[in-house]
């Protein structure tokens, strides 16, 4: 058996440090906390990772060497999703955590088990949630930074409900790590360093402040040993406690009071909220689709991820391809401008249809029919190769004749990817939010006067801050009590058709760009024929059935002014994407980690 690190030789000094020369115990878990290095900031090429029994891919070093320690101690992919996602929630607090929610799909090898921790709105909560007393919305950042915008956190029930299922080692063993970190420190990354210092909502929570900033409000620096024990008390309660603590205790008190009093717009949050989360049915079917030779599973509404992802590779499929497509690793405007225009009929779609379907019907009574072949083709059939349509009309699924408007865009950023694949071929494909960078901007000690804490989320801005469109018809993703908002996060795993393997599990962060970022990625593994690596460092590009955008810095002219006279107006944008992906190769596997951040992947 080849015991090979190959994270130890890596040709990237940083990351060779980072690893080497640890003790194992053979059961149970001691975590060692592994060197901390500093990171380059901005675009840094990673060189891909081949393992050959088991690799975990995580946005953050710390992260993804928590879930390597979860395995190399007999750990199962789950029980190692959890450890990395409890060091997320401290390491990287801009994008997930326990005050968020995240979708989960686990393949056992036989079955696709799907979780839905997505944050719910609480019961006092109605469409009317981000209107001011005259009916206008809130502006989208106030809205943002407020009681009002926080969900029912989910990721916490989530993890409890797929250990229950699936874990190995003893839950309190999973906690080590995050635990560690919290009490003994972490170094401040450099992407960290960077949020928290644009960042102009967290200063003014006086948790945050005192946690994250020095008293000249400047964040401490790169490099500065973070510690955090609140985060490392609540965690030690939950490790041997359970959740309840969180959901009906002392914890939950403290997430109420914070959410009730913020200064400028509380919201409505109870202990009954809270407690009703946990005695949700979490589980729910993947939704799996072919395309080409591939079966292509992702998670349903509230999602709109896999819906849209499949809708905008199966027009593809029907439209004539352009040669080529690639042009020294750059996709060309011919190919483009068809993406752009796939999207747009996806977008179309997803912002009449998709909400939470405990409350929203599918169109024709089955989510399936937004993918039908035929209405595919009959959506593919509205493309022409030589001019934009501009902005897409929504279609007719499933001879759909629901009357619900369409929802107008909204931003949305944050989020991190996870997967793992572990010793037994066990795959996690898990996307976790706290929906904007630093969420509502409003933290939580959990009531133990400790620095420190964790953010809670602003998900309920994925809804519609509007309850109907301009025509007066009500937006299917509009706030109700109790509802869960749409979601763009694509956790992702695909198969051979044929022999039913598993191929790839793979997801990113983005806000709605994660269905362009995940459906790139696909196409340049599976159409492409790219490693992981090449696939995530293809350069990105997105349309939300608006104009296009293309990453900056990243496009040769040439491609600009092609899509210019093709009608497009082309923006230009970071479109900084978090992608991480593990493909099963002959030798055993192969991840690859987004060069836009600060991911790793890890294995033996
Ligand atoms: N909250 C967003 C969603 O669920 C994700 C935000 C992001 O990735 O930036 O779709």
């Amino acid at each position: 058996m080849i015991r090979l690190n190959l994270f130890c030789l890596s040709f990237f000094l940083f990351l060779s440090i980072f690893a080497c020369d640890r003790q194992y115990q053979p059961d149970g878990l001691i975590y060692q906390i592994p060197e901390q290095p500093e990171l380059p900031t901005g675009f840094t090429p990673k060189p891909g990772w081949a393992t050959s029994e088991f690799a975990v891919a995580a946005a953050n070093p710390l992260a993804t060497d928590a879930g390597y320690q979860i395995i190399r101690a007999g750990g199962s992919a789950v029980d190692a999703a959890i450890a990395v996602q409890l060091v997320l929630t401290l390491v990287e607090p801009q994008s997930s955590g326990i005050g968020g929610g995240a979708f989960l799909l686990y393949w056992d090898g036989d079955t696709i088990h799907a979780y839905n921790g997505r944050e719910t709105a609480p019961k006092a909560a109605n469409e009317n949630l981000f209107l001011d007393p005259e009916g206008i919305p809130l502006p989208f950042a106030d809205a943002v930074r407020s009681g009002l915008s926080v969900g029912v956190p989910g990721t916490l029930a989530l993890l409890k409900e797929a250990h229950d299922n699936h874990g190995v080692l003893p839950w309190v063993d999973l906690f080590k790590p995050a635990i560690t970190l919290s009490e003994e420190g972490f170094r401040i990354s450099p992407r960290l360093h960077s949020l928290l210092q644009s960042d102009d909502g967290l200063r003014f929570d006086r948790v945050a402040s005192e946690y994250f900033y020095d008293e000249s409000g400047n964040p401490y620096p790169i490099g500065y040993n973070l510690k955090n024990p609140a985060l490392g008390l609540i965690l030690r309660n939950i490790a041997e406690n359970g959740i309840s603590d969180f959901y009906e205790g002392k914890f939950a008190e403290d997430i109420m009071y914070r959410v009730q009093n913020h200064p400028e717009r509380p919201g409505a949050m109870t202990m009954d909220d809270l407690a009703g989360y946990p005695l949700l049915d979490l589980r729910t079917e993947a939704m799996c689709n072919t395309w080409k030779t591939y079966r292509v599973c992702g998670f349903p509404p509230p999602s709109s991820g896999h819906l849209a992802i499949m809708q905008i590779l199966g027009v593809l499929e029907n439209l004539e391809t352009p040669d080529p497509m690639l042009s020294d690793s750059i996709p060309t405007a011919e190919w483009l401008h068809l993406f752009f225009e796939a999207s747009k009929l996806a977008f179309a779609d997803r912002n009449k249809y998709v909400a939470d379907p405990h409350f929203v019907d599918a169109p024709g009574a089955n989510w399936q029919n937004m993918l039908d072949p035929d209405y595919i083709a009959e959506r593919a059939s509205l493309i022409s190769d030589s001019q934009t349509m501009g902005r897409a009309e929504p279609g007719l699924p499933g001879r759909d004749q629901s009357v619900f408007g369409v929802q107008p865009w909204q931003p949305d950023r944050g989020t991190s990817h996870i997967s793992i694949i572990d010793r037994q071929g066990n795959a996690v494909s898990m996307t976790t939010t706290i929906e904007s960078g630093f969420g509502s901007r409003i933290m939580s000690d959990g009531g133990t006067g400790l620095v420190g804490g964790f953010l809670l989320n602003n998900e309920l801005t994925d809804f519609s801050r509007i309850p109907v469109d301009e025509d007066g018809s009500l937006i299917a993703n509009r706030v109700e009590a109790g509802k869960r908002p749409r979601s763009s996060m694509s956790p992702t795993l695909i198969f051979d058709l044929e022999s039913g393997e598993l191929l790839a599990t793979l997801g990113s962060p983005g806000g709605a760009a994660i269905i362009h970022y995940t459906a790139k990625t696909i196409i340049g593994m599976y159409k492409w024929g790219l490693n992981a690596q090449e696939a995530i460092d293809l350069p990105n590009f997105a349309d939300y059935n608006s104009d296009p955008v293309l990453e900056e810095g990243r496009f040769p002219d040439t491609v600009t002014q092609v899509l210019l006279n093709l009608g497009h107006n082309v923006n230009i944008s970071p479109l900084t994407s978090g992608l991480q992906a593990i493909q099963v190769t002959e030798e055993g596997y192969f991840g690859g980690a987004d060069p836009r951040r600060e991911g790793v992947v890890m294995g033996e």
